[in-house]
Parts: C-alpha cells; structure tokens; sequence
C-alpha cells in the first residue's frame, strides 16, 4: 500500500494487485498500538482503510485480483491474471507471510481476542496477567523472554523434552522466574467466549491433559512466507524469504521487494512500510535508468 502510494503520488502508472481486502495482515489485529501518529492506538481495519483512502486519492488503482504466476526476468515482467496476462517494466513484491497456526479448537475464533503472533504487538495488553507461550525455537524463546516484562506468568509449551532455540537463550529462559516450561506437550483447544479464557493440554509421553488458566496464548511455530510466485527466480534465504539489497532490490533488475516477504530481522507495519518506500523509490530511479 505504501509503495503503491508513493509511486502513484510520483505519477507513475501503477497497479496494486490484491487477492482478498487491500490491507493484509493488519486487518486480523484488532488494535493497533505501535505505528507512530496514533496516541490511542488504532484498529487494524481503520488504519488499513486509512492508508487505503490516501493512496487511492493520489490515483492509485487497486484490482482485486490474484497473481497466479508471475515470469521474471531483467527483460520480461509477466503478471498472469484469471482475467489475463499484464506486462509491467519493474515489480514490487510485497505478498507478506503466514503465520503458521497451531490448527486446534478455538483459534480461529479467538485469533486476535487473546491469540497472538506478537509479543512486542500484544505483550502490553498481558500486564500481570498469566499467558501461554506456543513453540521452542529461538522466535518462541525470545518472545517469552520479552514478555516477562509485562505478564505475571508465562507457560512455555514444547512438543519435546528440549528446546530447539540457541543455548545461551535456553539458559535465559530457564533463569527467568516467571517462565514456566511446559515440556513433551502440545495444545488440545483454547477455550473462552469472547476471549481467551484456558488453554487445555496434553502431555504426548504420558497422555496426561491439563488445563491452564490464561488470558492470551501466543503462537511461534513458524512463518511461511508468501513466495510461491517467485521459487525458482528471484534468490531466497534457507528459510524461503526473498533476499534484497538495502534497495530493496532483490536478484532480477527491475523486480523489488518489501514487507514481510522479505528476508530480514523485524515483521511490523512500521517495517514494511519503511521498505514499501524505498523500494517504490527504486522502481522510479530503475524506470528512470530504461530510458
Ligand atoms: C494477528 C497479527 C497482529 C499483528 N499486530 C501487529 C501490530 O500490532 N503492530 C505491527 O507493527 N505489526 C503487527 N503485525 C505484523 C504486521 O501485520 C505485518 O508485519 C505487516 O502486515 C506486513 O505487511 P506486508 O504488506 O509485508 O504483508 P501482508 O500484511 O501479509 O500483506 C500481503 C498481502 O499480499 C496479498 N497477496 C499475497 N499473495 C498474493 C497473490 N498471489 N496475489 C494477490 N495478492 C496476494 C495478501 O492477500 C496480503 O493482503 C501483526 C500480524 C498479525 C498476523
């Protein structure tokens, strides 16, 4: 959406192509209080519409529509549409990521009442209260520890009887008194109404369930990012997200990138829309080098 803003505003011709609402990720937070220019917080919907409503008053055209291929190279920039095929001079990818999910009873209806991907989003609406923390890797391990500032409590749960995150985090971990590990056992269903109430457990060595009292789960099992289009042309890292100069310029001239697609340290809007910037900063001086 950035991007697509500035480039409109530069009085380029551009297309914004988006498969379900323009807005993403931000649309399943239901507040957002971490994006400067809002004291108060704002929901994820209000500012994705905001942004939406100041970037199409600078021209931008949005097509609602997926890209089901994309054929990339320094010469030739297809975009293949169920509706057609667009041929286009330079290319921002920015198709996000995906949160891998835990796939278990109440999670779809309490994603964003107390569910979250998001220590440094959410961890602020835990104070003093008791939350679960989902996975073992270094993300899981350094969010736990993260949210020790805030909560009173935190059960971190791990499929295994070690943690797969870096030793020195593991040591922090295990020193840390408000962190209580939660060993060989995986979530069953969360439970509450209209937000987070427990989350039920079953310990997979002993069969043993167990139920905790908590106001938020937080999930770190993974994030697979929305790269599909690209496998095959433009270069990723081991994990699979597009690798970019700090042009945003990624292996194929003219095709950029920005967001959560991105190979990188942070996923926030603030990120993304620092790189959605840059990279439509670099699109218009590679148009401007064409000619
Ligand atoms: C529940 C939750 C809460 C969060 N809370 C916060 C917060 O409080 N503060 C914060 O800073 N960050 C938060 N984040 C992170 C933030 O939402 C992301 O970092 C940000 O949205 C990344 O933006 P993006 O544009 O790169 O990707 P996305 O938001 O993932 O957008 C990518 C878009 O591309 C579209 N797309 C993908 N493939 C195709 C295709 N083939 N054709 C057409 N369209 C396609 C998708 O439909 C999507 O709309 C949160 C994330 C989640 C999931």
């Amino acid at each position: 959406m950035t991007a697509g803003l500035y480039n409109a505003r530069a009085r380029l011709s551009v297309l914004l192509l988006e498969r379900l609402a323009p807005g993403g990720q931000v649309l399943t937070t239901d507040r957002v209080e971490n994006y400067p220019g809002f004291p108060d917080g704002v929901s994820g919907f209000e500012l994705m519409d905001r942004m939406k409503t100041q970037a199409e008053r600078f021209g931008l055209k949005i097509q609602n529509e997926e890209v089901i291929r994309l054929e990339l190279s320094e010469k030739r920039k297809a975009v293949f549409l169920n509706s057609g095929t667009l041929e286009s001079k330079t290319i921002i990818l920015a198709c996000g990521a995906t949160w891998k999910k835990l796939g278990i009873e109440g999670e779809d209806r309490l994603m964003g009442r107390g569910i979250s991907f998001c220590a440094t989003c959410d961890g602020p609406f835990y104070r003093d209260e008791e939350v679960a923390v989902i996975g073992g890797g270094d993300t899981a391990v350094e969010e736990a520890i993260f949210l020790t500032r805030f909560v009173k409590k935190i059960y971190l749960v791990h499929r295994r009887d070690k943690l797969r995150a870096t030793k020195l985090l593991q040591e922090r971990a295990m020193s840390e008194e408000k962190i209580t590990l939660v060993w060989d056992t995986i979530p069953l269903r969360i439970l509450g109404q209209n937000s987070v109430e427990a989350v039920e457990m079953r310990n997979v060595k002993t069969g043993d369930v167990q139920r905790k009292e908590v106001k938020g789960v937080f999930v770190f099992i993974g994030t697979i990012p929305n790269t599909d289009l690209v496998k095959g042309s433009v270069n990723l890292d081991e994990n699979g997200f597009v690798l970019t100069d700090d042009k945003m310029q990624t292996s194929i001239p003219g095709v950029f990138a920005a967001g959560d697609i991105r190979s990188k340290l942070f996923r926030q809007i603030s990120t993304a829309v620092g790189e959605g910037a840059a990279a439509s900063y670099s699109a218009e001086r590679y148009l401007e080098s064409l000619h």
